[in-house]
């Protein structure tokens, strides 16, 4: 068995050059629940080069040989799902029942990319000639970083790597350093399932100790990189530098529009599920609810039931929303809190920590609802990354959709209308990586694109589906006489 942590490279699973560890913190009780070694920028270098040296066999390795080893490592972790979804709930603090769903989905993208791995190939045209042939093959791009947020810290993880490794890449796997158990097991699977050495590889630590050599490192051929805009603004600019593919995925201030046709309970639950769920940690949160005038003050009063109905507390009890990540985390959301009220936003409920006893050694907060909210204000522009929802009123579909591209973000956005113009106009001109109609921001399926637009995204290339095989790989055209 591998030690509790460590990092891996090479196959083994090692301590760190500097002999350091810190702790993981249980962000319901402060409990210290795990310990991640603290990597060096030369554990870092030792695992690029591991990487480099195991990529030409794994390349070479037949498609359907290498996702045999994807699909058994689908089958290891489910087997260890319940265990390793407990240990994510330990961690990240989302209930166990989203933690469970979080497992499921990176299970189903081992599965998905072990299949995919057989169908890689490349296409063929017409050629100018008769005794000429045309085609394209896609390649590898060779070695790979990725850097890993903690609010999915399964299924972000798994959807980096699993395509990465589908297409002949080798990777180092960066997670977060809050929340590392989850992709720990994924790689500890992919051991099991008979990764050869050298082929994933994973450093726990600092990003800023990290991040360098991950993004600027000479035989790194590719960065695929979520997480906050401005450290992935950064990280594009240190991995473009030599030209390396990359890809970042980064925040969200996203916008649910209820239109007075509105199935109007639909659009409250959705807005609720998406504001409220995994504690509002979300990329894809709804944080703006952009509602019309005739429906706007039942709206309000209505969401704000949602929100009182919600119980708060431990993701491992019977709860319906679990305690930020952090303690810095806690904070910056009541300082956002703040900042509406002085904005002159009015607080319909919460803004504050849940009073009761159990609640005081864990970073909770109670979900908190905003009107009469200004599109100019912060708590209508800035990623607040908690909880809190802010419901802006407007007074026809043109306004709605000026106010849900009036951001920097533009992640996901979804509209609820029975009316099929309405449908139209909103997905033809919401400036968003992923509209929905008549269903809540969050929520992905696997095999399609993801991505945002504006300063969520690099906007290079999309993740998931078969746009991750696109990012993953290199385009040969190939001429050929005979
Ligand atoms: P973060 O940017 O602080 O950290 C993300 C990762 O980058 C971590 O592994 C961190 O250690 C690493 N890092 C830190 N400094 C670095 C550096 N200088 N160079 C390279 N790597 C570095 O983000 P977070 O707090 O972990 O995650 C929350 C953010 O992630 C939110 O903004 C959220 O919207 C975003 N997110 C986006 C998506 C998406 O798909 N768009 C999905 C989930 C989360």
């Amino acid at each position: 068995m591998p030690p509790a942590s460590g990092i891996y490279v090479d196959g083994e699973w090692v301590e760190s050059s500097t002999g350091e560890t810190t702790g993981v913190e249980d962000p319901a009780t402060g409990e210290t629940v795990g310990e991640i070694h603290v990597a060096s920028a030369s554990d870092a270098e030792r695992a690029i080069e591991a990487a480099v040296g195991a990529q030409a066999e794994w390349a070479a390795t037949p498609g359907p040989e290498r996702g045999a080893i994807l699909r058994r490592t689908g089958e290891l972790l489910a087997e260890r799902k319940d265990g390793v979804a407990e240990t994510l709930t330990r961690e990240e603090g989302k209930t166990l029942a989203e933690a469970s769903g979080e497992v499921q989905r990176a299970v189903d993208i081992f599965h998905y990319y072990g299949e995919k791995a057989r169908e890689i190939g490349g296409t063929v045209k017409a050629a100018s000639s008769s005794e000429k042939r045309l085609r394209t093959e896609k390649e590898p791009l060779g070695t790979v970083s990725l850097i890993t947020p903690w609010n999915y810290p399964i299924a972000i993880p798994a959807w980096k790597l699993a395509p990465a490794l589908a297409t002949g890449n080798t990777a180092v796997l960066k997670p977060a350093t809050v929340a590392p158990g989850p992709s720990r097991a994924i790689v500890e699977c992919l051991a099991e399932a008979g990764l050869p050495a050298g082929v994933a590889n994973y450093v726990t630590g600092s990003g800023s100790e990290l991040g360098p050599v991950l993004t600027e490192h000479e035989d790194v051929d590719g960065v695929s990189f979520t997480g906050s805009t401005v450290v992935g603004t950064g990280v594009y600019q240190s991995a473009a530098a030599d030209m390396k593919r990359v890809q970042c995925e980064m925040g969200g201030k996203n916008p649910t529009v209820v239109a007075p046709s509105a199935d109007f309970e639909a659009a409250v639950e959705a807005v609720g599920a998406g504001a409220f769920g995994v504690t509002g940690q979300a990329c894809t949160a709804c944080s703006r609810a952009v509602v019309h005038e005739d429906v706007y003050d039942e709206f309000v009063s209505a969401v704000a039931d949602y929100a009182e109905s919600l119980t708060v507390g431990s993701g491992l009890d019977d709860v319906d929303m679990g305690p930020h990540v952090t303690a810095d985390e806690l904070e910056s959301t009541l300082e956002y809190v703040d900042i509406a009220r002085d904005e002159g936003a009015t607080l319909v409920t919460g803004g504050g920590r849940p009073s009761d006893d159990d609640a005081a050694a864990g970073h909770f907060v109670e979900p908190t609802v905003f009107a009469d909210v200004e599109s100019d204000m912060r708590i209508a522009r800035e990623e607040v990354f908690g909880p809190v929802l802010a419901v802006i009123e407007v007074s026809d579909l043109d306004e709605a959709i000026a106010v849900a591209n009036d951001v920097e973000f533009g992640l996901s956005a979804s509209i609820f209308t029975q009316d099929l113009s309405e449908t139209h106009a909103f997905t033809d001109r919401v400036e968003a990586g992923v509209a929905k109609v008549n269903e809540k921001t969050t929520g992905l399926e696997l095999h399609v694109p993801f991505g945002g637009y504006k300063g969520s995204s690099t906007n290079t290339y999309r993740e998931q589906g078969d746009a991750a095989i696109d990012f993953f790989t290199s385009t040969k055209t190939v001429y050929l006489n005979y």
